[in-house]
Order: structure tokens, then sequence, then C-alpha cells
């Protein structure tokens, strides 16, 4: 390694630092929630295209083609005028070094309730080192650090001696079909990163995900006729506490090795409970929708199976529920998790360049939530891991960015396209 040259890529990054700050507080001004991507997406793509001259496709996803891929999740809405964008800057001639992929999501989740919030969620409002903002940490940040350690290469002159490919994609908050969309549109490559904001630690595990909706039915009538009704927002608690007892008893067995230490590795989220439109009238149906974490090595068809069998029997033991069982359904996230050995070059290369921006050493850890490193690692071969800067409140209220943290992760994936790509002397 050239030390002048990586001195000088540095540099540049200190010196598009401010820049970079108000890429970044532009998009968190996108409200990006699911089906309001396309005018970020527009705006990363004429960025790359303009400001980095990479060459770029906008890959609109056909859920008939991806839903006969491993790790496809299904959907229930449309995916016109939501694309995925993807930017490549490819080597001509004779390569050296290996290829890389950094990939961040634009997809937030909702900042509701916004009456909780003390800054604007979409006003990218910056207190001290902190930028505020729904999706300002997960993952915008990360999204803009990967744009600049290539622009700040680029603009030190240094030509990398393999391609990098930049993919923003959408639906990570709900199936990951974005990812694997761009994956299947032929962008691969050695290796993958991805900066969620886990924090300047190498992800090496994560758990897997899936969703439920569970449909308790009652039976509705006028509330003056309430004593011969039967109320499916009050029946819904007892799904509500099987859900509860489910994930008490997946948490008391045996843990996998990733996470033998993580005191609760397996959360389940009731995240949604809707019933009735009527104070006067007694609903007749009450649906819950919910998150369920599994571990690496169980497929997630089996863990469905097995706690819709663990609902069913719960339903059983009420006098109206056995005779009225719910309808249990699924959508969305149909994870697998996995595990990755970080004895390989992928995190080597990454501890290298980390130490160059950070005095400590690069630490490991596994997640108890799902990103799209997954399909990387499970389905194509391809060694994928998360380092990304430091943030909080993430799909809560406040949602902030430490923003050195944003700059040191720049200037560690800007070592890493220089360590792992090579470049030209
Ligand atoms: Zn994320």
């Amino acid at each position: 390694m050239n030390n002048s040259k990586e001195q000088l890529v540095m540099k540049q990054v200190d010196s598009l630092w401010e820049v970079e700050v108000e890429f970044l507080q532009q998009l968190g001004r996108f409200k990006s929630t699911l089906g309001n991507e396309a005018a970020i997406q527009n705006f990363i793509a004429d960025h790359l295209k303009e400001s980095l001259q990479l060459d770029v496709e906008m890959i609109t996803l056909d859920p008939l083609k991806l839903a006969k891929l491993p790790g496809y999740s299904a959907a229930e809405w449309s995916y016109t005028g939501r694309p995925v964008v993807v930017g490549k800057q490819s080597v001509k001639g004779k390569k050296k070094g290996k290829s890389v992929i950094f990939q961040g999501h634009i997809d937030v989740v909702s900042a509701e309730p916004v009456s909780k919030w003390n800054y604007d969620p979409w006003a990218s409002t910056i207190v001290g080192n902190k930028m505020y903002g729904r999706g300002i940490a997960d993952m915008k940040a990360g999204v803009a650090a990967m744009i600049f350690a290539l622009k700040a290469v680029q603009s030190a002159g240094v030509e990398l001696s393999n391609d990098v490919i930049l993919k923003t994609v959408i639906e990570e908050e709900c199936t990951g079909n974005g990812a694997l969309a761009a994956i299947e549109s032929g962008y691969k490559a050695d290796v993958a990163l991805i900066p969620e904001p886990l924090g300047p630690v190498a992800l090496t595990g994560q758990v897997g995900v899936f969703w439920i909706r569970i449909k308790v039915n009652g039976a509705g009538a006028h509330t003056e006729r309430a004593n011969q009704a039967v109320n499916a927002a009050v029946k819904s608690y007892v799904m509500v506490q099987a859900l509860l007892d489910y994930e008490k008893e997946i948490n008391g067995l045996p843990k996998h090795e990733a996470f033998a230490d993580h005191p609760h590795p397996l959360n389940i989220n009731i995240g949604k409970i809707h019933s009735g439109d009527w104070p006067s009238t007694v609903p007749s149906e009450c649906t819950i929708e919910a998150r369920v974490g599994l571990f690496p090595g169980t497929d997630p068809q089996e863990a469905k199976d097995e706690l819709t069998g663990f609902l069913l029997e719960a339903a059983k033991k009420d006098e109206w529920l056995k005779d009225n069982p719910p309808e249990i359904s699924f959508y969305g996230f149909h994870a697998e998790g996995f595990t990755i050995d970080p004895a390989q070059e992928l995190f080597h290369t990454l501890e290298e360049a980390h130490k160059l921006t950070e005095k400590k050493d690069l630490t490991y850890g596994a997640f108890t939530g799902t990103t799209d490193a997954r399909f990387y690692n499970l389905y194509y071969d391809i060694p994928s891991t998360c380092y990304g800067p430091v943030g909080a409140n993430i799909h809560g209220s406040d949602e902030w960015v430490d923003l050195e943290s944003v700059k040191q992760v720049t200037k560690t994936y800007a070592a890493f396209l220089m360590k792992w790509c090579n470049y030209k002397d």
C-alpha cells in the first residue's frame, strides 16, 4: 500500500465532508417509506451519473420472476415506480485486486407518531455532532458514506484496478426483494459490504425473520346485544398471549452458538393490531400482525408451521376460538438467518482499513435483526458483512446518526476500496 496515496484519499474525505453532510441532509428530506421511493432513487441515480460518472441502471422488480428464487418474500403491493438503483465503475482491460459491492437501502419505516419527535423527522436537523431524521441512521448515512468513499478515491486521482458496484435498494424493511432483484440482474462481485448502522463492528451473523398475520373472527352486533355477540378485539387477547408464550418458550431453549451470550435473541414484535370501526359496534374481526425471529439454520417455513401449530393449540383452549379458529397467514419477510466465518479475506481487509481510521481493533458481532447481507451469503456465495455508522432510536422517535462516525466509516470504506480493489500506481 502506497501510504501517500492513502493519505491523499483520507484528505479527500475531509475536504468533501461538508458536501457529504449536505448530501446526507438531502437524502433525509425524502419521505422514502414503502411506495414512495422513486424521488430519492432518481436523485441518487443522477448523482451517481453526474458526480461519479458511473454506469447507472434502474431496475424494476418483477415479482413473478423473483418468486421462484430462494430468499424471496411475498409482497402484497405493486412494484411500479419503485426502482432499485445500481451504479457501476468498471475497469477496462487487465484487472488486479478484487471487485466489491457496497449496498444500502433507502426505504425507511414510518415516522409516526410524529408528535413524539422533538425534531422534524424529515428536516435532517443537525445539533452538535448528531443529525436527526427518520432513516438518517437506518440507513441513509451509510448510503452517503459508501458513495463518498468512492468519490474520495476518484477525487484523489486514484484509479482502482477492479470493479466497484454501488446499489441503493428498496424493501430492506419488509422483504429484501430489492436486494434480491439487484443481484439477479447480474450485479455480483467478490464481496458485498452493507453500511447498516450497527457501528464499526463487523457482522458475523444474524437471525432470520418472518411476518405473521392472525385474523381472529368474532360475531359482531350492536352493543345493546353485546352479551350475545363475540367481540373479536377481546378474543384477540388469546392470540396475543399465545404469541408472548411462544416467545418465552423459544428463548428458553438452547441458543444458537452465535447468540449464546445474548439474553433474548429471538424477539416477537406485535407490530399492528386492528379491529372495529365504531365505538357502538361489536367488532367481528381483529387482525394482529407480528414479526418473529428465528435462529440461523432454521428454515423459516418450519418456524412458521411450528408457530401456527402453537397458536391453534392455544385457540383450542378457548370456548369460542376452538370452533372458530383464527385464520393464520404470512406475508413480507420470509428471511433465513446466517452466520459467516470471520477468518476470511473480507474481514482481514476490513480490519486493516478499520485500523487506519480507528485506533481500536475491529470487533465482531451477531445481530438480532435481519439485513440484506443474507442474500449474498446464503444464495450467491458472495461473502457479505455489515459495518457502519453509530446511530440510535432506529424505528423510534428522534432517530439520529453520529456524524463523526459517518466520516470514519467513509474513510474506512475508502481505504477498503484501495486495499481490496487495488489501484494503478
Ligand atoms: Zn437498515
